[in-house]
């Protein structure tokens, strides 16, 4: 493998000045449910909103000096990158699809990277940037298949290990799966014995349908409340998906009444805002299918990021809007 937990390492010391390392708080409502300690792992405190800004700032590090880098990005990622590269003033581009949100544009835009949008899937937005990317030379920086943008994601496995050693299972949102694949390899490279449990939305969940597979297919992207965990995982997928299959342990699908739900219990409950993508491990609490796993000792949720559009928000916590985007 490519990638190694002394590059996790590695990644922590590239990414200090610009990376708080997030509080892992207790829930007691939560615990009080599932009957053990869970803890949330709150990677909303970091400054664009998401955990995000650690692969994107990882790579920003290994950038070579006067280089441009560009990327496809459901959104967090982008803005990640976007701020990462303004700290370092290199100039970042990034390409959209038209279904990443209007706050999530707006915020792009406002960091000062040159934006495109183009096409109807994160897909379509990929193959735009690596047809930029040859044409004017610049980094590539995908958002989750790519040895730094891990490794930057992994530092996060680092960090719950040391303020929790006793965790027995981490409940991690899937998407492109650069994320699990980050904590799981620092996990399990130090204590194999942690469940590393990948959840996503029940449509359109490429990283889920591919490990089913056992190799990654394409699927149909669809308008989610989860919107960050949206887009394919890419057919010649090089890194994510041998090490989601080698280290995840089981894959769980929650619906999209569940994720609203848990988007609701966490403002109302946990009194923090998130985003549906973030939503979806307490969902899989609330619906029974972390049970089995409870038994086993402290269990740590990610809450990934934030920047959920307010209005939608705001609709979702009137109960006006349960589901609809
Ligand atoms: C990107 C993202 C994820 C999923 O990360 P992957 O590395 O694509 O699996 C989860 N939550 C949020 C908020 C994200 O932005």
């Amino acid at each position: 493998m490519a990638i190694s937990l002394v590059d996790i390492f590695a990644a922590r010391k590239n990414i200090m000045d610009l990376v708080i390392r997030t509080p892992l708080v207790q829930s007691p409502d939560l615990s009080k449910l599932a009957q053990t300690q869970v803890y949330l792992k709150i990677e909303t405190y970091q400054k664009t909103g998401s955990f995000k800004l650690r692969g994107a700032t990882n790579a920003i590090a290994r950038v070579k000096p006067g280089q441009a880098v560009i990327t496809a990005s459901t959104g967090n990622h982008g803005r990640a990158l976007a701020y990462a590269a303004s700290q370092h003033n290199i100039q970042a581009n990034i390409c959209l699809s038209n279904l990443v949100p209007g706050n999530k544009v707006e915020a792009i835009k406002a960091s000062g990277a040159n934006l495109f949008i183009h096409g109807d899937s994160q897909d379509d937005a990929l193959d735009y940037a690596i047809t930029l990317a040859q044409r004017e030379h610049m980094a590539l920086i995908p958002p989750f298949d790519h040895p730094d943008v891990i490794a930057g994601q992994g530092t996060i496995g680092l960090e719950i290990i040391e303020q929790l050693p006793e965790t027995a299972t981490i409940v991690i949102p899937l998407s492109g799966g650069g994320l699990l694949a980050g904590i799981a390899m620092a996990v399990k490279s130090i204590k194999p014995q942690i469940t590393i449990i990948g959840v996503t939305m029940d449509q359109g969940c490429a990283m889920h349908t591919s490990l089913q597979a056992g190799h990654p297919v394409n699927v149909t992207e669809q308008p989610t409340l989860a919107d960050s965990l949206g887009g394919g995982i890419g057919i010649n997928n090089k890194y994510t998906f041998a090490l989601v299959q080698k280290y995840c342990d089981t894959t769980i699908l929650v619906d999209e009444p569940a994720i609203a739900q848990a988007i609701v219990h966490t403002y109302m409950v946990e009194r923090e805002i998130i985003e549906g993508a973030a939503a979806v491990g307490i969902a899989a609490l609330f619906s029974g299918q972390l049970d089995q796993y409870t038994q086993n000792g402290p269990m740590v949720l990610l809450l990934t990021g934030k920047n959920i559009d307010m209005h939608t928000h705001a609709k979702l916590i009137a109960g006006t809007s349960r589901i609809s985007t």
